[in-house]
């Protein structure tokens, strides 16, 4: 069965500018640019009349497109033993109302989400047990802009396990309209 979840691509100049901020930490495993993504619902596994079922309801999302911004840094997890390092997005209204009504849309249809708190982020570095801490990287990027895009549209991703932790690829696309 695959590994699906709704998502953002992320433009490749905003890509560029968020690894900027690599660095060496302990236990860090930093995403590659190609891992890059805005996770919108995570699906998990899913049979495949499950999947054309998941489609439909995307195709029927209408929301306008968007601007937002990448700024700034979190972690998931104590600073001192952090578990995941990420960039923010702001603002996160318009993001955060396209990411209801897809999810509303799911859960009618049965779904169930395995995120429903959902915090906006793109995810740079994964990080082992015991890992260094990331105080002083969330401190020096804390007013950081990584820059600006345009919200075209979301995509449905499959996930799957490759050399060098997941490989992400997109299997549908899905156009904002006004
Ligand atoms: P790996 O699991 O190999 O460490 P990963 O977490 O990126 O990598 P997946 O677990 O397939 O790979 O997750 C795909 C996307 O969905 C990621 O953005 C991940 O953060 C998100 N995701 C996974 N599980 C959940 C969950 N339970 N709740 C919310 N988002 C999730
Ligand atoms: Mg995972």
């Amino acid at each position: 069965m695959p590994r699906l979840f709704f998502g953002l691509e992320i433009p490749e100049s905003i890509k560029t500018s968020v690894l900027t901020v690599k660095t060496d930490i302990k236990g860090a495993r930093w995403q590659s640019e190609a891992q890059l993504h805005l996770t919108l619902a995570f699906l998990g596994e899913v049979e495949s009349e499950q999947v054309t079922l998941a489609r439909n309801n995307a195709r029927k999302v209408t929301h306008p497109p968007f601007e937002l911004e990448a700024s700034g840094l979190g972690c998931f997890g104590q600073e001192e033993s952090p578990k995941i390092l990420w960039a923010g997005i702001s603002p996160e209204a318009e993001l955060r109302e396209l990411q209801h009504i897809l999810a509303q849309r799911l859960i009618t249809d049965g779904f169930t989400l395995q995120n429903p708190s959902f915090k906006p982020h793109i995810t740079l570095s994964r990080f082992r047990a015991g890992a260094g801490s990331v105080a002083g990287l969330i401190e020096h990027y804390q007013r950081t802009r990584f820059g600006s895009w345009s919200v075209q549209g979301f995509a449905l991703f499959e996930s799957s396990p490759g050399q060098s932790g997941s490989v992400y690829t997109v299997l549908e696309r899905y156009p904002l309209t006004t």
